[in-house]
């Protein structure tokens, strides 16, 4: 306990001093799937607290803001200092990670005026993919976001923060403040370094693309992935950040995450129950606010267990050698570690049995983290965790009637029809999130009417099945004696109960050419917006995390 009152002192003077970056300076990095890659620090306004002069920080940092027009506040003294802080921290990242060093980091002092110049420029390439429209109808449909949810709006008014300075990976320049004091900036510059190593080692925007898989064999339906999610790599990247962020915040104390691994679970919590009763989360969907997380709390964990089982080599080179695949293997490093091998979920091409018409809408998978989120939806948050561990597979498919074209379909989820089929561990599990699924119809449709099911005699019967008429149709929910539970939504019954039989013929005839299919939510780090609704996220918990041992 010496450590933590030790921590604590620090800490406490370390607030004193570094009020202004500690409290409000967070950085934000994003990676856009785009041409560019960038590193944002963002000077977040809204925090309530109190700074330890009684002052609010809102005051400091309106104040400060006030202040700093265009003036340049660094001395020459100080400017020259904080260059010599790069080198310093820079070795302190390589040293910490393993990762070598190849060149040195090219540094700017920048104005204010610079950085909402560049910022402006940065923003101005935020359009929202109109490719998204498909994945953010097929969530709606699933009842991962609202009905009536109005995406874009939602991340617009979310991500209209201050940005105050930037890392950019496509330069390879790191830009500092002309009016923070250098110390002030250096933990921001520990996360930001981890990445300008990560990229010197490894060419981040290149990696992460490696995730994805070329879509001009798909022109207007599937988003097909060769294997491996964003979200996973997402949080190996992020997740490295926040080790050596926090090594280097414990450096002073004699410690590191490598000896005292129990430190993260100490500070996540806390830090992420603040972060998710933010303004910015209260109002979001689940789905968002997990992604928007994950990268950092999800990331930090996996990397932590990584560090404390198999040393640096195996958290730093060896998660970029061998990222782990889906949402999955992050939330359960131990089947990381062990190389499992998840026979995917898919769904054949159901076309000829839908007597050609229908065309697939939108595909993808359903992993771990997306079943999280969905529970958590709908009611279910305590036992969250425990259900979607159990997680085994999952996949969707969404339809559109074929005398429709594709950008008519568009208006609403009452054009689509969906089949998802998710795989469970036991029978218990799979039963239970049979009848969660049926229970939520209700919170995800105006109109709820639960019909009787003629009895089944054979041997292909299901386990159980429950059928409920809503304003779209029927939704059928299955659950198989394979431990999966397929549903079908606005198909009809005669319809649902032909893709039910034909995904039992088919389940082993493509399990060998099967592939993994990205992650649904995964899906939303395709949108700039989006990247930068997450780091806004990441920075807030990375600040509570270095606030949190000192409670
Ligand atoms: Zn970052």
């Amino acid at each position: 306990m010496d450590f933590c009152r030790e921590l604590e002192s620090r800490l406490r003077k370390n607030r004193e001093e570094h009020i202004f970056v500690r409290e409000r300076g967070l950085m934000k990095c994003f990676l856009p799937f785009g041409s560019f890659a960038f590193c944002f620090l963002f000077v977040i306004s809204g925090f309530g607290q109190q700074s330890d002069s009684g002052q609010s920080l809102g005051d400091v940092a309106r104040k400060l803001r006030k202040d700093t027009t265009n003036e340049v506040k660094m001395t020459d003294a100080d400017a020259k200092k904080l260059f010599e802080t790069v080198d310093r921290v820079f070795a302190f990242a390589a040293e910490d990670t393993g990762m070598p060093k190849h060149a040195a980091v090219k540094r700017r002092l920048v104005s204010k005026g610079d950085v909402e110049n560049d910022a402006t420029r940065q923003l101005a390439k935020q359009e929202f993919a109109q490719s998204f429209a498909q994945e953010e109808l097929s969530m709606k449909k699933l009842g991962f976001l609202p009905r009536d949810f109005n995406l874009k709006e939602f991340l617009v008014r979310s991500t209209g923060q201050e940005i105050a300075a930037y890392y950019d990976p496509e330069t390879k320049v790191i830009s500092m403040l002309n009016w923070v004091p250098p110390e002030q900036q250096e933990p921001i510059l520990a996360h930001e370094l981890t990445h300008a190593l990560q990229d010197q080692n490894y060419n981040l925007a290149k990696w992460m693309k490696a995730a994805r898989k070329p879509e001009e064999n798909h022109p207007s339906s599937t988003s097909t992935i060769d294997g491996d999610s964003q979200i996973a790599r997402k949080a190996v990247v992020e997740g490295q950040a926040m080790v050596v962020y926090l090594d280097y915040i414990l450096k002073p104390a004699g410690r590191s995450l490598e000896d005292t691994p129990g430190l993260i679970y100490q500070m996540e919590d806390p830090a992420v129950k603040a972060v998710t009763d933010s303004q910015l989360m209260h109002d979001a969907p689940m789905i968002l606010r997990e992604m928007g997380t994950f990268a950092y709390q999800g990331g930090l964990i996996f990397e932590g267990e990584l560090l404390h089982k198999g040393g640096k080599k195996m958290a730093f080179a060896g998660a970029f050698a061998r990222p782990p695949r889906n949402s999955h293997e992050v939330l359960q490093p131990e089947a990381y570690m062990r190389g499992e091998n998840l026979p995917s979920v898919n769904i054949p091409d159901m076309r000829e049995v839908l007597n050609n018409e229908y065309d697939v809408y939108d595909s993808g998978g359903i992993g771990e983290l997306d079943v999280r989120a969905l529970l958590k939806q709908y009611g279910e948050r305590k036992i969250a965790n425990e259900v979607s561990s159990e997680w085994n597979g999952g996949a969707y498919t969404t339809f559109h009637r074929k005398d429709k074209a594709v950008g008519e379909v568009a208006t609403g989820t009452g054009d689509l029809a969906l089949l998802y089929v998710s795989r469970w561990k036991t029978p218990q599990v799979a039963e239970w999130f049979a009848g969660f699924y049926a229970r939520a119809v209700s919170q995800r449709y105006h109109s709820a009417t639960v019909q009787a099911v003629p009895a089944c005699s054979g041997t292909n019967c299901a386990v159980s099945i429950v059928q409920i008429a809503t304003e779209e149709g029927l939704v059928i929910v299955e659950h198989r004696k394979d431990n999966s539970v397929v549903v079908s939504e606005s198909f009809d019954a005669a319809t649902a109960a032909k893709l039910r039989a034909a995904l039992q013929n088919a389940t082993t005839a493509v399990q060998a050419e099967s592939l993994p299919q990205e992650e649904l939510g995964s899906r939303l780090l395709e949108l700039p917006a989006f990247q930068i609704f997450a780091q806004q996220i990441g920075e807030r918990i990375a600040e509570s995390m270095s606030r949190e041992p000192a409670r």
